[in-house]
């Protein structure tokens, strides 16, 4: 649905807050929460895991009441569980001794709904998630994927005004992902569910900005929202397409707390008038080092003298990682701290694959990489030999530090999975399936 109907307000959510306390400590999960979805938007609430995402889910619902705030619902105040919503989780708890059938029948027999309506409509169901044939499986016999289908059905069978998805791909593989995504987005853009609106969690960059309207930026202690940001790509969205890279780009920004103008100064890329700046040498083993003890610090902040006892590195070294970890959008440093951004926190969290994905779209942005990447793209086989490189580098820095620089670029390079490199024949190639990006 690409018409949103700002009239229409479905869910308001005000100064809504949520305090736990256990024992003497009182925590706020989720502070001063200012939220509306309006009919025929698709949101995606993005940020780190205990920011409360799931806390403002069951808020929604009603499965939990609030600490403060209000939730309404077309305007009306919401008391109890709200019967036009529903949620879907990340894995879907199916009854295994009743079949596809009976599993997607059993919300609306629980309705009261008589069996001449719901068997027709749930059998249409598992016929549009894709699983046509296997009314009469039971869930032991379906893979992942199959089964967060019966879930998609089986939400999707009492035909819910709102529909709240909590993290619903990631426990899938790649590919039941990436399919199970596209037949939502189809049932949803064609208009043939009853769905006025779909709030969606995600740990995932590029799924947000592949399936919403709107994604909110939120981060954590406390848990609230921090920005937002308006998609407005039609479907169906091209990953590959440079307008998709800028969206994802930006969202990458909001959630390395550059909204406003690079806070950062990366230089110029060679060539161009102006300094380039030097990568500051540090593998990526070690990097993810550092943003993964910081995540596991309260507040997820240290103070950096510290840091070099606790790590038992020596000080210029941590100065390079923290450094890297700065230019990349991943941590903060100030007055002798450093601090994850969300996104520093997100790249700690990340699958193998995911963190490629995320180190990748960051350092695109470095001009050097850049440089390099343009190069490559408009050289014969889109290879460079590494002395070529080298000899072009030394035009910006002294010899010894061009050397430094290139080994630096190709240890990056090669982990984004950007570019990849021959020892043998000492030849820098660009990977196919990587996007040149304009300057
Ligand atoms: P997310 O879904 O973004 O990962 P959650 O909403 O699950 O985050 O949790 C937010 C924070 O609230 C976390 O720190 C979590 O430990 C805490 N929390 C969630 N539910 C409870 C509860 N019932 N009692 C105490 N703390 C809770
Ligand atoms: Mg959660």
């Amino acid at each position: 649905m690409d018409s949103t109907n700002t009239d229409n307000p479905l869910l308001k959510l005000r100064h809504v807050q949520q305090i736990f306390t256990s024992g003497q400590r009182r925590f706020t999960a989720v502070q001063d929460v200012n939220l509306t979805v309006f009919e025929g938007e698709f949101v995606a609430l993005l940020g780190p895991s205990g920011c409360g995402k799931s806390t403002l889910l069951r808020i929604i619902t009603g499965l939990q009441k609030p600490s403060e705030g209000r939730v309404l619902y077309r305007d009306q105040l919401l008391r109890g569980v709200n019967p036009h919503a529903t949620i879907v989780f990340q894995t879907f708890a199916l009854f295994p001794w009743l079949t596809v059938l009976e599993n997607v029948e059993l919300a609306l027999k629980a309705r009261n709904v008589p069996p001449d309506i719901r068997t027709p409509r749930s059998l249409d169901l598992i016929d549009r998630v894709g699983l046509d044939g296997f009314e009469t499986a039971y869930p032991r016999e379906l893979s992942g994927g199959m089964r967060q289908k019966v879930g998609f059905a089986r939400a999707m069978a009492v035909e819910p005004e709102l529909l709240c998805l909590d993290e619903p791909f990631s426990a899938l593989d790649v590919l039941s992902a990436e399919s199970l995504r596209g037949e939502l987005l189809e049932l949803w853009t064609s208009g043939s569910i009853p769905t006025k609106a779909i709030l969606m969690v995600s740990h995932n960059i590029e799924e947000a900005v592949f399936m919403a309207d709107r994604i909110v930026v939120m981060d954590k202690e406390p848990g609230r929202i921090l920005s937002e940001l308006k998609v407005e790509l039609t479907h169906p969205r091209q990953r590959k397409s440079e307008e998709f890279q800028k969206v994802v780009d930006e969202v990458y920004a909001m959630l390395a707390g550059q909204t406003e103008p690079e806070l950062i100064e990366l230089g110029t890329a060679p060539g161009e008038p102006g300094r380039t700046r030097v990568l500051p040498q540090v593998t990526i083993t070690d990097l993810a080092g550092l943003l993964e003890h910081l995540s596991e610090l309260p507040n997820d902040r240290a103070d950096i003298y510290r840091l070099t006892e606790e790590l038992g590195i020596d000080s210029n070294h941590l100065f390079n990682l923290t450094e890297a970890a700065e230019i990349l959008g991943f941590a903060t440093v100030a007055k002798g701290d450093i601090l994850l951004t969300p996104l520093g926190e997100t790249f700690a969290e990340a699958s193998i694959l995911a963190r490629k994905e995320i180190f990748a779209t960051r350092i695109r942005r470095l001009p050097l990489v850049r440089w390099l990447t343009n190069m490559l793209t408009h050289s014969e086989n889109r290879s460079l030999a590494w002395d070529v490189i080298q000899t072009a580098l030394e035009l910006e820095f002294p010899p010894e530090e061009a050397g430094k620089q290139l080994d630096t670029l190709i240890n990056w390079g090669r982990y984004a999975e950007l570019i990849s490199y021959n020892d043998d024949r000492e030849q820098v190639y660009l990977e196919t399936q990587s996007q040149p990006q304009k300057v």
